[in-house]
């Protein structure tokens, strides 16, 4: 089925759909994106990936080029356009297309950004068999740009990670930085020790996740002990659970770093509570 996609104020076939050859995003990377899950038709978090999305774009002195209404009424428009029950809608803003290629800035009283979204269809996201079996990591140098904290297009570190990850046989790589763990390619990474969840605090050096805010929220809730510090990948391999967080795997069990298995190598009881109460809490407040 030919998706139907939103390019700068239009709902399109994605074959009709078209974007400059100088837009600065293809040029660049000059551009900021978002995820938002889909589940039962309704998207979910989306306050809080719309207020990230203000920030990267405000960070970044690009002009939002759209109202919070106008952003909601085209995600559900594509939703009900492509019969997404549980899916993403993916979004991106860039600093638009100037007619040339100039490391300068346009001027953006002339050059407006470009936007885009689209769907991705998939049926019983929540329902993943991964996070029955848990995933296997590996651990890379992590070598991205020092403001990780925008959600940027620059993908390549993160992609070229994926495919490192894929080749030692593994599902994907934590980054580590000073012999400390970052985060994951695409997601938020947490360590579970006796009654404590222990994830990096925020700063540039990481995204800040919108699906990390809930966890963290709803763990505090459950009477877990939060602690926001940074880990290493020696104390990773030898704590009780691990766990992800991302908008799309929403929290997935990680059993098995640089090849050293957690505890039985089976996903631990608390990543796989937090799983559950964390996509219960986004079921209720879906939109
Ligand atoms: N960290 C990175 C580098 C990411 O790319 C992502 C999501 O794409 C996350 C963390 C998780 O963020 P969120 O929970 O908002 O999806």
């Amino acid at each position: 089925m030919t998706r139907t996609v939103y390019v700068n104020g239009e709902f399109l076939p994605e074959d009709q759909a078209k974007i400059s050859i100088f837009d600065r995003a293809f040029l660049m990377s000059d551009g900021v994106y978002e995820v938002t899950s889909v589940l039962d038709g309704k998207l979910i978090a989306f306050d809080g990936h719309l207020k990230r999305l203000e920030r990267s774009l405000s960070e970044l002195e690009i002009r939002n080029p759209l109202t919070e209404d106008e952003w909601l009424s085209i995600h559900r428009q594509l939703v009900e356009a492509n019969g997404i029950t549980d899916g993403l809608v993916y979004l991106q803003v860039t600093r638009g297309a100037p007619g040339d290629r100039d490391f300068a800035w346009p001027d953006p009283e002339t050059c407006p950004p470009t936007v885009v979204l689209f769907t991705q269809n998939k049926p019983g996201l929540a329902e993943s068999p991964a996070a029955k079996i848990g995933m296997k990591v590996i651990s890379i140098p992590d070598i991205r740009w020092g403001r990780r904290d925008i959600k940027t297009v620059q993908l390549l570190y993160p992609s070229m990670g994926k495919m490192m990850a894929k080749k030692a046989g593994a599902d994907d790589a934590w980054l580590v930085e000073d012999g400390l763990v970052t985060e994951g390619t695409s997601n938020n990474a947490y360590i579970v020790k006796g009654n404590q969840i222990i994830t990096r605090q925020l700063s540039n050096d990481i995204l800040h996740g919108i699906t990390r805010a809930a966890v963290l929220t709803l763990a505090r809730e459950a009477q877990m002990e939060v602690v926001e510090r940074p880990f290493t990948i020696a104390e990773a391999q030898q704590a009780d659970e691990a766990f992800i967080s991302s908008a799309s795997a929403f929290v997935m069990p990680v059993v098995e770093i640089d090849g050293a298995a957690l505890g039985d190598g089976k996903p631990g009881k608390v990543s796989a509570r937090m799983r559950e109460i964390y996509l219960d809490e986004m079921r209720k407040t879906a939109i």
